[in-house]
C-alpha cells in the first residue's frame, strides 16, 4: 500500500513538473543556469522507470532504492538533497508499517532536516527548504491534531505556496543564485517552485 503510495505520488509529480515546465524553467534560467527543469523531470522519471522493481518492496527498501538511483542520476545542486531526501525517510520510524499522517510527517521532517544538514541551508535562505520546513511543521501539526485528510492537504499545500512566495523578497545564500546578491530579489527561487507544484500534485493525487 504505502510503496504503492510512493509510485503514485511520483506519477502525479511527473506530471505536474511537465504540465509547469515553462514556470520552472523561467526561473532557473534568471536566476539559476536553467537546468533545474530537467533535473526534477529526470527524477520524477527514474523513479517511474524503477517502479516495476520497486511494487514488491516495503517502503523502507523501495526510498532506499530510489535515493541510490537519484544520487547517480540527477544533476545539479538538487540532486543529492532529493536523494539524501529519500535516504533519510527509507529510515524513518515505522516507514514499513502501515502509514497514517504521524507516519507522513515523520519522513518528512526526516527527509528534510537531511537535506538542511546536506547542503547547511535554513529557513530564508531563497532554497526549497522555504517550502518544505513549513510543509513538516504543518505535517506535523495536522497528524497531532487529528485533523482530516482534506483539511490537511489544503493546509499543506497552502503553507507550500505562502513559503514559494516567500523567496520572491529574499536574497539567495546558496546555489548559483548567491552570486546575483540583490538581483536575485523579485524572482522566486526554482527549487521553491518546483517543491510546491510537486507537493501541490501530491496532495492532489494521494488524498
Ligand atoms: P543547480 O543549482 O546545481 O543548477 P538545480 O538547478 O537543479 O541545481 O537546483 C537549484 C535549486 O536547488 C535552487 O533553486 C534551490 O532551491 C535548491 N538549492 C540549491 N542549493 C541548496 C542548498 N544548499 N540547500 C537547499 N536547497 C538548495
Ligand atoms: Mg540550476
Amino acid at each position: 500500500m504505502s510503496t504503492e503510495t510512493i509510485l503514485k505520488a511520483a506519477e502525479a509529480a511527473r506530471e505536474a513538473i511537465a504540465a509547469n515546465e515553462s514556470e520552472i524553467e523561467h526561473l532557473d534560467r534568471a536566476i539559476g543556469d536553467g537546468d533545474h527543469y530537467i533535473n526534477i523531470k529526470r527524477g520524477a522519471e527514474t523513479i517511474i522507470a524503477l517502479a516495476p522493481d520497486l511494487a514488491d518492496k516495503a517502503p523502507g527498501e523501495a526510498m532506499k532504492a530510489i535515493a541510490m538511483k537519484l544520487m547517480s542520476t540527477i544533476g545539479g545542486a538538487s540532486g543529492p538533497l532529493i536523494a539524501s531526501f529519500f535516504l533519510a525517510a527509507s529510515k524513518t520510524e515505522g516507514i514499513d508499517e502501515p502509514w497514517t499522517a504521524a507516519t507522513v510527517a515523520r519522513l518528512t521532517r526526516d527527509g528534510v532536516e537531511a537535506i538542511k544538514k546536506r547542503g547547511k541551508a535554513d529557513l530564508g535562505h531563497k532554497t526549497m527548504l522555504d517550502v518544505l520546513i513549513p510543509v513538516a511543521a504543518a505535517l506535523e501539526d495536522g497528524a497531532a491534531s487529528g485533523e482530516a485528510g482534506d483539511a490537511l492537504a489544503e493546509r499543506v499545500v497552502a503553507t507550500a505556496e505562502a513559503g514559494k512566495d516567500s523567496t520572491r523578497d529574499l536574497t539567495a545564500h546558496y546555489g548559483r543564485a548567491a552570486f546575483l546578491g540583490e538581483r536575485a530579489i523579485g524572482t522566486v527561487d526554482p527549487g521553491a517552485m518546483s517543491s510546491f507544484i510537486i507537493i501541490r500534485a501530491i496532495c492532489g493525487a494521494t488524498r
